[in-house]
């Protein structure tokens, strides 16, 4: 398997630049999604890397080989489109081995290298059968088979479950990353979904518009955005944001909005223009004691907790508080957000100023 690195790679189609200059590194052996919404690039992205487009500028590396030039069929990856694309006329065995046979590998090494394959994926069993009758999850063990054997360098997925129902979809993903877990496969997964990247990936790119908005671990992303578009766009509901005006100044760990004094993370000196407060609904408690108010506008129950939505001097606000919790609709009270889990952000650049537990993202000069 192999570590993929991309430097300041761009792709342009006529006068559109569907990726601006983007630079990453997929890791031997990860899980590596690409998020965003639909249209910002990740699909070209995905495509760049797996040599199906080439990049207008930067350079694009396999294990320190520059294959940025190269056409997919000299990078001895794999790609899985949809994972329903097999030869219907052929049975299960067949397909499996297609790849391998139209190398020109022997029989007899063929047949070894499809056992060992239907071993790993748990279908030994239907080896012999059409693949007509299959159930979706067979069909989806008997795509992935025939991009595994091959022993590829790595795996390239563009929402190969997004065909599927909800329930379906859960069930193959907790397979698709078992696998990957047994096999070690560098694996690139292109997805929209912001809980599939989350639940599935060693490591996320959110992207929008094209741009590398941020790139780390599921958890510092959600804790720690470095910008109030990936704030938005992981985590539902999503962030709060609230802004107000920043001072000159010295650095303070106290934000006057409205009325109210709310303690923050530590601000640095010069902190000024229009910035904005993001708290996430977990970390937003309602505290008749606190001092900035809200009024209950709903009310929404989700089993063990309820999300409870607020409007408040500067806008609408949503916490997550227990189910036991008694909240009427009507009622005003206090809202107290947990100063460790804020950041803040630079509400005009959309930029995150500080953020606790990611020093890089410390954008603020
Ligand atoms: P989706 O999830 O909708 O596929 P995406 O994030 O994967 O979105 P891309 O498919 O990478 O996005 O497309 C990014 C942008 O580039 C889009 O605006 C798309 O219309 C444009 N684009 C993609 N391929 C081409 C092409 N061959 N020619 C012109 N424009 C293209």
């Amino acid at each position: 398997m192999a570590q993929i690195r991309i430097e300041n790679v761009r792709k342009e189609f006529g006068a559109f630049t569907a990726v601006q200059s983007s630079s990453f590194t997929v890791e031997d052996g990860e899980f590596f999604m690409l998020l965003g919404p639909s249209g910002c690039g990740k699909t070209t992205t995905l495509r760049m890397m797996a040599g199906l487009e080439l990049p207008t500028a930067g350079s694009i590396y396999i294990d320190n080989e520059e294959v940025g030039q190269k056409p997919a069929s000299q990078r001895d990856i794999a790609f899985v489109f949809q994972m329903f694309a097999l030869y219907p006329h052929m049975k299960v065995g067949q397909n499996i081995a297609y790849p391998l046979r139209s190398q020109g590998m022997s029989r007899e090494a063929t047949k070894k290298k499809v056992d060992e394959v239907a071993q790993i994926l748990g279908i030994q069993d239907i080896l012999k059968k059409p693949v007509g009758g299959l159930s979706g999850g067979d069909r989806q063990r008997v795509a992935l088979g025939r991009a595994i054997v091959r022993d590829p360098k790595a795996f390239f997925m563009d929402e190969p479950l997004g065909a599927l129902d909800a329930e379906f979809r859960e069930h193959m993903s907790e397979e698709l990353r078992a696998l990957h877990d047994r096999m070690n496969a560098t694996t690139v997964y292109v997805t929209h979904d912001q809980l599939e990247a989350m639940q599935m990936g060693d490591k996320i790119v959110v992207m929008n518009h094209g741009v590398v908005e941020q790139f780390g671990v599921p958890q510092d992303i959600y804790d720690w955005p470095a910008t109030m578009f990936v704030a938005s766009f992981i985590g539902s509901p999503s962030m709060n944001f609230v802004e107000f005006d920043g001072m000159a100044g010295t650095a303070t760990t106290q934000v006057s909005i409205g009325e109210s004094e709310i303690a923050i993370p530590e601000l640095r000196e010069g902190a000024r223009g229009k910035l904005a407060l993001g708290v996430r609904p977990e970390h937003v408690r309602l505290d008749d004691s606190a001092s900035y108010r809200g009024e209950v506008t709903a009310t929404e129950y989700l089993g063990t907790t309820q999300i409870v939505t607020l409007d408040s001097a500067n806008g609408s606000i949503k916490a997550r508080v227990p189910s036991s919790q008694t909240v009427r609709v009507g009622e005003r009270t206090g809202l107290h957000f947990d100063a460790r889990t804020i950041t803040i952000f630079d509400a005009e650049r959309g930029m995150a100023l500080r953020s606790a537990g990611n020093e890089e993202v410390l954008a603020y000069g």
